[in-house]
């Protein structure tokens, strides 16, 4: 994508599990048939929250945002990563990376496919305090005989999973259009009450979460941005017209940010600061309409 850096956003959250979670990371005893990923901090070994699976998580729950809004059809919403409709194939001999990018569905364009480099970052999450680490208990899984219905005596199985437990990380999305934050608040929104589940047996209830937004960062890097403002790709002007960047005013105009640009000292560019969660809360509805907007500028130009 572009070599240099406009903008950034980044988001410091914290998952609250609700119910046990298993995100597998294989077996460490003969009995136990899957037992959570875990990672060795401090001498001890504690459950976490890999930004890979956290990433699928959310992108998951944005194609079905994007799917919510456009239907089942490919376009404008998201594609089936699993179609030969899907970004991967259909890009795959475009040579340029404009071109990809201006052809990609919504949600390619932010997470990316083969042809497309990803816009979001999800950092591991880890447990802050000891006492937020989940504690691992087993619990004992029956297999069920597919013919009878009746439970398997020879597929008797151990699961162990990740109990209680707070998991702080980041979320970053680095050269954003406007339009891709709004996609953002609204997954984020539903992380926070709780909408998304994690790893793995969510039919039995497993991996239901809950979240904090605590505090959020925006930097504009691009001179001559108008002050005050978060700007989207779209202010780079018209050499980057091959990207096909959104034509929403509010994308190269920007929309005011409602907390003061913090001078860092380096003189380069503009630092928003949303240093509580209110502070979020109100960044987040400030750009969640340019999401349904860009979906629906879509469609016109479809139809
Ligand atoms: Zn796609």
């Amino acid at each position: 994508m572009l070599k240099q850096l406009v903008n950034e956003a980044e988001f410091d959250i914290r998952i609250i599990s609700q119910t046990p979670m298993l995100i597998n990371g294989g077996a460490l005893e003969h009995d136990v048939k899957m037992s959570p990923v875990r990672t060795r901090r401090s001498d001890r070994e504690e459950a976490y929250i890999p930004g890979s699976s956290a990433k699928g998580v959310l992108r998951s729950h944005a194609e079905r945002c994007a799917r919510t809004l456009s239907g089942t059809q490919p376009e404008p919403g998201a594609c089936d990563p699993f179609d030969t409709g899907s970004c991967s194939n259909r890009l795959k001999s475009v040579k340029s990376t404009a071109d990809s990018y201006a052809r990609a569905c919504p949600i390619c364009k932010l997470f990316g496919c083969l042809s497309l480099q990803s816009r979001l970052l999800v950092s591991d999450f880890y447990a802050e305090q000891p006492a937020d680490m989940a504690n691992l208990e087993r619990r004992d899984g029956v297999g069920i005989n597919r013919v009878t219905g009746g439970s398997s005596n020879s597929a008797l199985f151990n699961l162990e999973v990740a109990v209680g437990g707070k998991y702080s990380g980041t979320i970053r999305i680095r050269n954003f259009e406007m339009w891709q934050l709004g996609l953002v608040a609204f997954v984020l929104r539903d992380l926070k009450s709780g909408g998304l589940t994690f790893g793995m047996a969510k039919s039995r209830g497993l991996g239901q979460t809950t979240a904090e937004l605590r505090s959020a960062s925006i930097r504009i890097y691009l001179p001559g941005a108008p002050e005050g403002t978060i700007v989207g790709l779209a202010a780079l002007g018209p050499d980057f017209a091959p990207y096909k960047f959104s034509d929403d005013p509010r994308e190269r105009e920007g929309i005011a940010a409602d907390v003061p640009s913090s001078d860092d000292g380096y003189g380069l560019g503009s630092h928003f600061i949303y240093s509580d969660q209110a502070a979020v809360e109100s960044l987040l509805r400030s750009v969640a309409p340019i999401w349904p907007a860009y979906i629906r500028s879509r469609e016109a130009e479809r139809s």
